[in-house]
């Protein structure tokens, strides 16, 4: 099996400029052949300032070519479906964005194609890559606090300005399906199921326009009845991240962890004080990348599969139709 992969980019796309580029670069072998944009001055210029040695307007052109092994898409949300079938059908494994799609229909067509095609698929949740959400699941799975009982996540923040655009005038953005998408799969990791109900409210208008959404506050309940609790926000300043795991004895509390960068702290609190445990921070999109080509060679699963990126999708939704009817949403419910 292979691990030396020939990639294309489907997307002249900030997250590939910011991280994926050197994710992608940071695997031994692993070489990026082609960028796709709709504009090509844009993608020429992509190309040039990544170092990539062409660009395309053509998603055909990638498919076409014999060394590519694998895609990257990274374009509008919307766009992610059509590409993921076409690379399904080309042969090439696929590491999609989140959210998959606009449609759990959809996202499950993405990861029927893939399996179909007998090519790796993988969703782009990083979260659960970082050492200290690795860490924690770890403390949790040992018992450190006992019988869980609830979850905070505190993931509100300040959107950069760089990054508004889609994100805060389409029906593709809105803090559900940006970033509670990501504090969805990263609960379904530390919990290792998927909630059955879940409720929520939205703000819309601080940031966003015509109603979408810029703030949220969610409650999911997860299996043996645990209830958890979601800030979500693009419009909150100098709020900390954070995540915080209440159990019958003790607390693990992560800070600062609701991050794209490798930093954070994890503490355990019980009746013997609160203590810090250890981290070796790594780049959470290496880990990923990583996952990923061993997952290609034949070797374990990627960080995220296909089917969590659909399970993901399916929860964000279900708190986006709570919050637009004012009722609770079963999960799964058709
Ligand atoms: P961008 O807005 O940077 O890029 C999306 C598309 O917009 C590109 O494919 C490009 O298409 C077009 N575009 C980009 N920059 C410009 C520009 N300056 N002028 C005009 N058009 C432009 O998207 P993001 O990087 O923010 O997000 C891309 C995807 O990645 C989304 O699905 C998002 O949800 C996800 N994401 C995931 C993250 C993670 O950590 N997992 C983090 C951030 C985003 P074209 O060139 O064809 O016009």
């Amino acid at each position: 099996m292979k691990n030396s992969l020939g990639w294309g980019l489907i997307g002249a796309s900030n997250v590939a400029r910011e991280w994926i580029i050197d994710a992608i670069r940071a695997q031994r072998g692993n070489h990026i052949r082609t960028v796709l944009s709709r504009d090509a001055a844009r993608g020429a210029a992509f190309a040039q300032a990544c170092g990539i040695p062409a660009s395309t307007t053509e998603l055909d052109e990638i498919l076409r070519d014999p060394m590519v092994d694998a895609v990257y898409v990274s374009t509008e949300n919307a766009l992610h479906h059509d590409q993921v079938l076409a690379a399904a059908r080309a042969g090439k494994h696929v590491l999609c964005e989140k959210p998959l799609a606009l449609s759990v229909r959809e996202a499950q067509e993405m990861v029927d194609a893939c399996r179909a095609a007998g090519v790796v698929m993988a969703t782009n949740h990083h979260l659960r890559c970082s050492a200290l959400h690795i860490a924690l699941h770890e403390h949790l799975k040992a018992g450190a606090i006992g019988r869980l009982n609830s979850v905070r996540v505190f993931h509100a923040n300040f959107l950069a300005a760089m990054l508004g655009g889609w994100r805060l005038n389409d029906a593709g953005g809105g803090v559900f399906l940006d970033s509670t998408i990501h504090d969805v799969d990263t609960l379904r990791f530390h919990l290792d199921g998927d909630p059955t109900d879940v409720f929520a409210m939205a703000q819309s208008g601080r940031r966003g326009a015509g109603g979408v959404e810029d703030g949220i506050m969610a409650v999911l309940r997860f299996p043996d009845d645990v209830l958890v609790q979601i800030h979500g926000a693009y419009s909150v300043p100098f709020a900390p991240g954070g995540i915080e795991f209440y159990g019958d004895k003790g607390v693990l509390i992560g800070r600062d962890c609701m991050s794209q960068r490798p930093i954070g702290t994890l503490a355990l609190r019980d009746g013997d004080g609160e203590r810090e445990i250890p981290l070796v921070h790594h780049n959470l999109y290496h880990f990923a990348l990583q996952c990923f080509t061993r997952a290609v060679a034949g070797e374990g699963r990627p960080a995220a599969t296909g089917e969590d990126g659909v399970a993901s999708l399916a929860i964000a939704l279900a708190l986006k139709e709570a919050a637009r009817t004012g009722r609770q949403v079963r999960v799964g419910a058709p």
